[in-house]
């Protein structure tokens, strides 16, 4: 396999920093070598297989940093395992994600650890890294932290949400993010006031409010902005830097902005469905809102255009998924008559890279400020770069060959991820993927899943490439 030479042809290479007319030289999983297209550098090139992407985009394989893989939840479990899930994510032209191992309350960080590497062992189409979410900040976990930054699980995740769950409180979290400014660990923040956010759930239903709709006006924007503030100025105590996950209100992409322009090392993430879906969607009629019930929620339509200003600005730097599926039945309808019992999380790791896309298409962003939020980024945010994120001499070569032109319709009854619903079912749009090399092995070969669980190998992180 360390042998095999792939040339990948006439296309246009699109990376954060250049769009070049190139080809493609990978050997043994690595990109070799990059020339133009009539040079004599790459007339001479020899290949055991030929890959031909004229008028194709040649693109970075797409970074998911943010993805939960059969995830308990609310007395369920996520529907994708990490099987299914990341053949779904290959699909749709990720070829790394990084899921989220969960401490329990009373557990041990690596014992967390452990459970998250047994289930994606031996599983996965594509590459894969490990965050960690610290549900118990205690003096041991405080020190396993330090340990887990050294194997290579570099972010913890904590929730100013759900409480008597995930739920720390500010002294927790300012302990852990001392611990993480110390050890080159980033804190990832939840950001919302879940004790507020409780009060009105129990009032809502109270006075008899319990359809879908009714989470996201009790998931009130302004809390989403208070717990942002308030997260940010405790990793200022703390001297920590802080990246805020699922950024879905205008008001909280303010605070992040206010705290850039001041210097801070804070970054923001926003998903997909904040930037295509809205309340109207919460609202549809009958029982159907539940397909869309996520935290943070979907917010009223106007708050996209601050979102994709933030991907402009570059006040927000990352488009993850957060993809964490519920089928509608046997799931979502938990939550029939209490919107509170519904399970928070929405499908998505198949769609993020073709509706970026679409706001390539749609003049929203640059076709290399796509590649920067959802591929480079990230990457480097999460201590994967240069392996991963770009296309250049020494890089994985993971790479998507992108079919710019190419007209899809989403829909449940052609995607691959294992939930009975599309969050975005008849959506017409532009861009499709053709074919992704995993460390150039082919995932997808002309739109054919060629790929293998267990191809994909578990990936240590360095510390987050954005600290000064
Ligand atoms: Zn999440």
């Amino acid at each position: 396999m360390t042998t095999t030479r792939t040339v990948v042809r006439g296309g246009l290479v699109i990376t954060a920093a250049d769009e070049m007319h190139a080809d493609v030289l990978i050997e043994g999983g690595r990109i070799a070598a990059l020339a133009a297209h009539d040079s004599d550098a790459a007339a001479g090139w020899s290949a055991d297989t030929v890959i031909d992407a004229t008028n194709k985009y040649v693109i970075p394989g797409g970074v998911d940093g943010h993805t939960h893989m059969e995830m308990p939840f609310g007395g369920t479990t996520a529907s994708d395992t990490f099987e299914t899930g990341t053949r779904a994510a290959a699909w749709g032209g990720t070829t790394t994600i990084v899921d989220f191992a969960i401490q329990s309350v009373g557990g041990s960080l690596r014992s967390g650890l452990d459970t998250w590497h047994a289930k994606a062992d031996a599983q996965c189409a594509i590459d894969y890294g490990f965050h960690m979410i610290v549900s118990d900040v205690t003096d041991n976990t405080l020190k396993e932290m330090d340990v887990l930054v050294e194997e290579g699980v570099t972010s913890f995740k904590m929730f100013m949400a759900y409480p008597g769950v995930f739920y720390s409180d500010d002294g927790k979290i300012l302990r852990a993010m001392q611990r993480a400014a110390a050890n080159g660990g980033l804190t990832m923040m939840h950001a919302e006031n879940g004790i507020a956010i409780d009060v009105l759930v129990q009032q809502a239903l109270a006075a008899g409010r319990t359809d879908p709709r009714y989470h996201g006006e009790v998931r009130h924007a302004l809390l989403e902005a208070e717990a942002t503030h308030r997260a940010i100025q405790l990793a200022r105590v703390a001297g920590a830097p802080l990246y805020i996950v699922h950024v879905s209100a205008q008001q909280a992409v303010a605070e992040l902005t206010a705290a850039r322009d001041l210097g801070l090392n804070v970054f923001g993430e926003t998903c997909p469905q904040y930037l295509f879906l809205s309340t109207d969607n919460l609202a549809e009629p009958g029982f159907e809102g539940a397909k869309y019930v996520c935290s943070t929620p979907l917010r009223p339509r106007e708050h996209q255009a601050a979102l994709w200003q933030g991907l402009r600005t570059n006040d927000l730097q990352v488009v993850s998924t957060d993809h964490c599926p519920f089928c509608f039945a046997g799931q979502k309808d938990m939550g029939v008559g209490d919107f509170s019992k519904i399970p928070n999380g929405m499908p998505g790791v198949e769609n993020r890279m073709d509706l970026l896309h679409q706001g390539v298409v749609d003049g929203q962003i640059s076709r290399r400020r796509w590649i920067e939020i959802a591929c480079a980024t990230p990457a480097r945010m999460f201590g994967l770069y240069p392996r991963k994120g770009t296309i250049a001499p020494g890089a994985d070569a993971d790479v998507v060959i992108y079919d710019p032109h190419a007209e899809q319709v989403m829909s449940a009854e052609t995607h691959h991820m294992n939930v009975d619903y599309s969050a975005y079912e008849g959506r017409r749009t532009t861009g499709r993927v053709e074919t992704v090399l995993s460390r150039g092995v082919p995932v997808i070969d002309n739109r054919t899943y060629v790929g293998r669980a267990g191809h994909g190998q578990y990936t240590p992180r360095g510390i987050c490439q954005y600290l000064i």
